[in-house]
């Protein structure tokens, strides 16, 4: 199947846990930055999940969309390696960074604090409109939870009125990199199952 890898991404997280959030984001940084959101235990299919396009901050940089200070522009994963300084990694973006972090390069920790607070001001704008607890940092962002999500929870707590009362956890997706090609083989399989008298005549 072909869809966002977002939105395929928060299919398959929805299924991964047993029993798992019933209301919550997937945020998911493998290509732009996309969201899924579940509410109630269902996907939300009305949601164009382009969190990668929510400003951050207006004296930004232009982004590929032509608007300026996008979410993108701060956390996406080739851009956390280009403020790093490294423009064409060999291998995965995710991979690239986790290897600077091991090697202590001060640039690249600074690069992922800033895509941080990005993400952090980004989903505080999508939790005040939405009532989910939980936010999971799924395909490229599981693997550098450990850097990126103390700086989400200090904008969330800063940020979104309800926090305040409810604390809203941010945890890496159960999954990881590999929940959007899950989500797809579920997707493929869920349309057999809704007919499945399709596929036996
Ligand atoms: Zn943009």
């Amino acid at each position: 199947m072909v869809a966002n890898d977002a939105a395929l991404s928060t299919l398959s997280e929805l299924y991964a846990g047993s029993p798992g959030p019933r209301n919550f984001v997937c945020v998911s940084g493998e290509f732009d930055i996309g969201a899924g959101i579940v509410l109630d235990g269902s996907p939300q299919r009305g949601n164009r999940g382009h969190l990668g396009h929510v400003m951050v901050d207006s004296t930004g940089p232009t982004c590929v969309c032509g608007a300026s200070g996008c979410l993108q522009s701060y956390a996406g994963l080739r851009e956390i390696l280009a403020a790093a300084g490294h423009h064409e990694p060999a291998e995965a973006p995710a991979v690239a960074i986790d290897a600077l972090v091991s090697a202590e390069s001060p640039a690249i920790l600074q690069a992922l604090d800033r895509a941080a607070t990005g993400l952090g001001i980004a989903i505080s704008a999508l939790l005040n409109l939405v009532e989910v607890d939980t936010v999971l940092l799924g395909g490229g962002y599981s693997l550098l939870a450990s850097w990126l999500v103390e700086g989400i929870e200090r904008e969330v707590r800063n940020r979104v009125l309800s926090a305040r009362r409810t604390p809203v956890q941010v945890r890496p997706a159960p999954l990881g990199p590999d929940a959007a090609v899950i989500g797809a083989a579920l997707n493929a399989i869920d349309t057999v199952r809704r007919n499945p008298n399709r596929w036996l005549a």
